[in-house]
């Protein structure tokens, strides 16, 4: 179960997480979480290069260590990163002290002030102890790119519907989405883009 567009009783609940950027001006703010996959990740960068898009990489520490040479790429091509911890742990099965580890170990391969739960779970005070050194980046579409059930037209048409100037977009740089993103990715950069949206990294130094 998951909320395609978060609403915005949560945003104010946990306000003091990045869920989308306030602003008029038509951009939009994509984001691939799990990465960097070989075949996958480079798929992402081709597209956005095609487009002139720009993005941010919620990138898994061990998926870092194993694919240094994509991660780079990432950077080369202009995109910034986040940490999305080592191991993808989910926060409300993990410990404090392991969780908190994790995202360090991260942050010895991925350095960034960005930082995004895995699965959005991550308790109030886990949280507390991140805030101080990073900006807690949620989402305001996730269009379930991972739901087996979710075809890439029914991506594209909740992209279509919910996005507005400033949106968080989740997506994912992972095995199982590879087909669903193929497809969705260009059609949305493309409609998107002739209605006068640009598409920007989120700053890594927020
Ligand atoms: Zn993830």
């Amino acid at each position: 179960m998951y909320l395609v567009k978060t609403p915005a009783i949560a945003k104010q609940l946990f306000c003091d997480y990045l869920w989308d950027i306030p602003t008029n001006e038509k951009v939009l703010y994509f984001t691939f979480d799990d990465g960097p996959i070989p075949d996958v990740t480079t798929m992402v960068l081709d597209i956005l290069n095609d487009f002139s898009a720009k993005a941010t990489f919620f990138c898994v520490g061990e998926n870092v260590e194993r694919n240094p040479k994509i991660y780079q790429r990432i950077l080369d091509d202009g995109h910034t990163v986040g940490n999305h911890t080592f191991n993808h742990l989910n926060g409300w099965k993990t410990p404090k002290d392991v969780y908190l580890n994790n995202v360090a170990k991260c942050s010895k391969l991925v350095n960034s002030k960005l930082f995004r739960p895995p699965y959005g779970k991550i308790t109030r005070e886990q949280a507390s102890f991140i805030k101080p050194d990073y900006k807690i980046v949620m989402w305001d579409i996730l269009c379930g790119d991972f739901d087996q059930k979710v075809s890439s037209k029914d991506c594209f048409a909740r992209m279509k519907k919910h996005a507005k100037p400033g949106s968080i977009i989740v997506l994912h740089d992972s095995v199982k989405t590879k087909n669903c993103v193929q497809a969705a990715l260009p059609e949305t950069l493309a409609f998107f883009l002739e209605q006068g949206y640009r598409f920007d990294a989120l700053s890594p130094s927020i």
